[in-house]
């Protein structure tokens, strides 16, 4: 089988594959972890009290290869098709491709950013995209969560647990979010509302200080501790041009057993439709995956087999 994508959702597919001895390969665009390199400290994987992002991505690839994993990096992928019963993965460097009855589609997605000074140079110092992984680093501080969707919404009452005060900025005067939430968040009295407000630059010399906005015509700088950016997640599903239903935001839509509306495609981790984007539920995804996928796999050698 072939697994695109490398973070903990594609290592723990790879990783259950290789030890019940199918043959896999695992493609990455970049280094083996995804977006554990983007992540400063993880204090909710369980086992593991507390550890650098890059350090556990290390830990899960040496552990995936230890069973076998032909895991390759630095290969982006250009597209997945379909030919026949088999599945094609290309890519965008070589004339390379890899045929397969069964590909894991794992290659994530990515917050959308705000293309604001400040945004890139403090991430992870004191800008973050995940209130739960990182909100209990700022402990009664004040904060700032940018966007007017669910999530906004959501992990701004979430962060208040830890803060003293939550200011949520948004650039209309309604929020895009669910009414429930929105009626949440307003019975909440640590959190304000900053509506109209164009957020131009996060500050800080080393870790966050303050953000700077425009609302009304008038420039405002608000100190705050750390700024949570929610203004949306782009899945990286379009590379799979094999069509599989999906939601109306580009997620993969799978079933309990990681199954796409086709056969022969599983989608896991952060490119398929969930409740949440954690690196435990990542790695149960792809560990499901793989099971389900070995049993298609020897399926489809039987069926080659009675056919031979
Ligand atoms: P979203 O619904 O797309 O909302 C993004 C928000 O960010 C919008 O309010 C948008 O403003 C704002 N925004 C976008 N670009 C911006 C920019 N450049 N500068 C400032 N603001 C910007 O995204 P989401 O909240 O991440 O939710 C994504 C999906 O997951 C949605 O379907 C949502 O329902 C779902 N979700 C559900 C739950 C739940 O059910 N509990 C929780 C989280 C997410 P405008 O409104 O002005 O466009």
């Amino acid at each position: 089988m072939i697994i695109v994508g490398g973070g903990p959702a594609g290592i723990a597919a790879g990783l259950y594959a290789a030890r019940m001895n199918l043959r896999t390969v695992l493609v990455d665009r970049g280094p083996l972890g995804g977006q554990l390199h983007n992540t400063e400290l993880i204090e909710d994987y369980p086992g593991i009290e507390s550890i650098l992002g890059p350090d556990l991505a290390a830990k899960m690839a040496a552990h995936a290869r230890k069973f076998g994993l032909d895991a390759r990096e630095f290969v982006p992928v250009s597209s997945i098709e379909a030919d026949g019963d088999d599945k094609v993965v290309k890519f965008a460097d070589s004339d390379l491709e890899l045929r397969a009855p069964a590909v894991i589609m794992a290659a994530g997605g990515l917050p959308r950013k705000l293309d604001v000074p400040g945004e890139d140079s403090l991430a992870g110092r004191g800008v973050s995209y995940c209130a739960v992984c990182d909100g209990a680093f700022f402990k009664n501080e004040e904060l700032a969560v940018v966007g007017g969707g669910d999530a906004a919404l959501e992990e701004g009452d979430f962060l208040t647990r830890y803060a003293s005060k939550v200011h949520i900025i948004h650039r209309r005067n309604e929020f895009r979010a669910q009414p429930i939430l929105q009626d949440r968040a307003r019975a909440n009295s640590k959190i304000d509302f900053i509506l109209d407000a164009q957020v131009k630059e996060i500050t800080g010399n080393g870790k966050v200080s303050a953000i700077r906005y425009e609302s009304g015509g008038r420039q405002v700088e608000l100190p705050v501790g750390g700024v949570f950016i929610f203004v949306g997640f782009t899945p990286n599903s379009d590379i799979l041009k094999i069509h599989v239903e999906h939601d109306a935001h580009g997620y993969i839509v799978t079933g309990p057993d990681m199954k796409t509306s086709v056969p022969g495609v599983w989608a896991v981790g952060d490119v398929r439709a969930q409740l949440t984007k954690q690196i435990a539920t990542a790695v149960g995804d792809g560990t499901t995956a793989a099971v389900s996928a070995s049993a298609y796999v020897s399926g489809v050698r039987d069926l080659q087999r009675t056919r031979a």
